[in-house]
């Protein structure tokens, strides 16, 4: 299948590579469960490269919009500033590896940031935004970007 949005050149990565980003991705979910966080943890990988790590934050920064993906993507934004980037090159060619299914809000954030593809591990029943409650990559929605695969 291929990826919707993203632009040219965006490789899919094979199954034993998203196995090991997957895996990265869990370690993370442990280090959030230690620290008394929901155990949610995520990977966006450009390239080969980690741009940003991110695990659930929200108790410690007392901040409800603290997930992973939000860390993450916060990480990347970072990355692009310091070498002079361009966020939607980036962004268009980076997978997010996450433990569990994005919630509603993630979801639309990653749409509006072009993010071609999603690699979850569990579906979130309660608050899934890709699928599982809403489904926000392939919705169609107005103002929130292109779909993506997830
Ligand atoms: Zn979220």
């Amino acid at each position: 299948m291929a990826p919707a949005g993203g632009g040219g050149g965006f490789r899919m990565p094979e199954q034993r590579e998203q196995q090991q980003w997957m895996e990265q991705a869990l370690s993370t979910a442990k280090e959030a469960l230690e620290n008394g966080e929901v155990p949610v943890g995520c990977l966006m990988v450009y390239q080969n490269e980690i741009l940003g790590q991110g695990r659930n934050e929200v108790n410690e920064t007392k901040n409800a919009t603290s997930h992973a993906e939000m860390v993450a993507i916060g990480q990347v934004l970072e990355w692009c500033h310091q070498k002079g980037r361009d966020l939607e090159e980036v962004f268009g060619h980076t997978v997010l590896y996450v433990t569990v299914e994005p919630c509603i809000m993630c979801a639309a954030a990653l749409r509006l940031l072009n993010i071609p593809l999603v690699v979850y591990g569990c579906q979130n029943e309660r608050f899934g935004g890709c699928g599982s409650v809403l489904n926000i990559p392939t919705d169609d929605l107005q103002y929130t970007g292109a779909p993506f695969q997830p």
